[in-house]
């Protein structure tokens, strides 16, 4: 394997292990990024950079070469990953095809963060890919997954993009990058899933080092496999909820590109909903609406049980016991999902206590939002100005009864309606990654090379909860021809 000395004798400040590498091998492949021609970094996240505690500055300057992968830091030993997975229903073997993962880097404070580069070029999973990625998908990702942090939504997230210097050809040839992705880890369902396709012994083994790296504290529970599968219940319920409440569609929750850490990950065809309805698809591929918005707790429910059946072995000798004893876990994890949603409903509806009732009132919104075509975040942070205006929403007379309810709902807690207001303000978002701001800023880059409009709608989109009065571009829904229109594509 080629391997290079980076130019910084520090690598940055990075600090990587391999923890990965204790697994069987049939986990992973050696595979040294690719080398490109001329790497230039296009943008990269200062204040991510900080958290991690890395060189920022050198890295900025003269750490092309290394993001690109053409040189690899002392410490670190590039794998792709085996993983598997169901894709729209299907079963595949699939693994890393173009991303590459350097290492693990360990913080200061002894976080531990995977290091990816995705689009570092072939790998033995490749299939029949190219192993690269073009420059507007990865900064898609690196755009979507950062304001997915912002809102507060647990997820991987981009440290750099840098442009390879060399083409890539999809439906015309664009221009090639790859973007460093940062996550607690890459361990997928899927991972768990083709863990199921080998041996006992090396199924244990991923159980055993996600415990370990995940979830320590259950590591001496009498039966720390079920309560692995627990985790991952609660943490993808916990998710799926945060999902629902900004409006976010994953767009492709196949089992590979589902994280046992629950953070959201692979960002391909995803978007964010205008007006609200639970159909809503954007993805190209989807014709089905299998991913669709409101589909997304079942789908969520469907990988989980997929999880479950690859942890069977390792859960109970009898296979019946270990059947009995999942399927409790996963009939929990409706009941899960929705006390997740609700409770984070109050919040957006600006209610502190409890009452059977609120669900009602939640659902009803919902209702009237669906049969008004209303926005769905604009509903939400505007719900306590009292200014109704020619909206269909507004004229609606059932809503107007709605926010009497609401109102008088409001009323029977012990807290002031200002108050409420500043508490579904921390939760209802004034500004979302709108798809055709996304695109805008996009096509300013691919296009023109011109990163402003990026940079601007990173600025805004790093603080979604403020009370800032930003240019009405930023807040407004588009015309609803555009959402009809949409179309996300898989970032290949
Ligand atoms: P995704 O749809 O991004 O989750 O990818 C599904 C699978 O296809 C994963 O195994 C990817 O690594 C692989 N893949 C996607 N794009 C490429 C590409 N250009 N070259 C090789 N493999 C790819
Ligand atoms: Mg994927």
């Amino acid at each position: 394997m080629q391997t290079l000395t980076a130019p910084d004798p520090d690598c940055y400040g990075f600090n990587f292990d391999n923890s990965y590498l204790q697994l069987p091998a049939v986990f992973y492949k050696r595979q040294a990024p690719t080398q490109v021609t001329n790497p230039d970094i296009v943008i990269f996240n200062d204040s991510l950079g900080k958290m991690l505690g890395l060189n920022i500055e050198a890295l900025k300057q003269q750490g092309s070469q290394f993001l690109a992968g053409n040189t690899i830091c002392a410490g670190s030993d590039p794998i792709a990953q085996a993983y598997a997975g169901h894709q729209f229903g299907g079963f595949n073997m699939l693994g890393d095809g173009r991303a590459i993962l350097l290492g693990e880097h360990i913080t200061r404070g002894k976080q531990r963060f995977d290091i990816q580069l995705k689009g570092a070029g072939r790998t033995p999973y490749s299939r029949s890919g190219d192993g690269r990625a073009s420059l507007g998908p990865m900064l898609r990702e690196y755009i979507i997954s950062e304001a997915m942090y912002a809102l507060g939504i647990p997820t991987t997230r981009s440290l750099a993009v840098v442009t390879t210097g060399e083409h890539v050809y999809r439906d015309d040839a664009y221009p090639g990058a790859v973007l460093t992705r940062v996550a607690a880890s890459h361990i997928r369902v899927g991972t768990f899933q083709f863990a199921a396709t080998q041996n006992q012994q090396q199924l244990q083994a991923l159980a055993d080092y996600s415990i370990n790296r995940h979830f320590p504290d259950i590591a001496d529970t009498d039966n720390k496999y079920l309560e692995l599968l627990k985790r991952v219940i609660e943490l993808q319920a916990s998710l799926i909820a945060k999902w629902m409440h900004v409006g976010f569609i994953h767009g492709v929750m196949n089992t590979d590109n589902m994280s046992i850490c629950g953070e959201t990950i692979d960002y391909g065809p995803c978007a964010f909903m205008n007006t609200y309805h639970p159909e809503s698809v954007f993805s190209s591929i989807d014709t089905n609406g299998r991913y669709a918005f409101g589909n997304q707790p079942n789908i969520a429910h469907w990988n989980l049980v997929r999880l479950a059946e690859s942890l069977l072995p390792l859960i109970d000798e009898s296979q019946e016991k270990s059947i009995a004893l999942v399927t409790e876990s996963l009939n929990e994890y409706p009941g899960k999902f929705f006390a997740f949603w609700i409770a984070g409903m109050r919040k957006k509806l600006g209610i502190f206590n409890e009452e059977a009732e609120d669900i009602k009132l939640a659902e009803d919104l919902l209702m009237y939002m669906q049969k008004n075509h209303a926005d769905y975040t604009n509903t939400f942070r505007s719900l306590g100005e009292d200014n109704l205006d020619g909206t269909e929403l507004h004229q609606d007379a059932g809503y107007r009864e709605w926010l009497a309810r609401w109102k008088a709902r409001l009323a029977r807690q012990n807290e002031t309606f200002d108050e409420s207001i500043k508490f579904m303000q921390t939760s209802n978002p004034k500004v979302i990654p709108r798809n055709h701001l996304v695109e805008q800023a996009l096509n300013a880059a691919v296009v023109s090379g011109d990163m402003s409009l990026l940079n601007g709608f990173l600025s805004v989109v790093a603080n979604p909860y403020a009370e800032v009065n930003h240019s009405s571009k930023y807040t407004e829904a588009p015309e609803p021809l555009f959402d009809q229109q949409y179309k996300t594509f898989c970032g290949t």
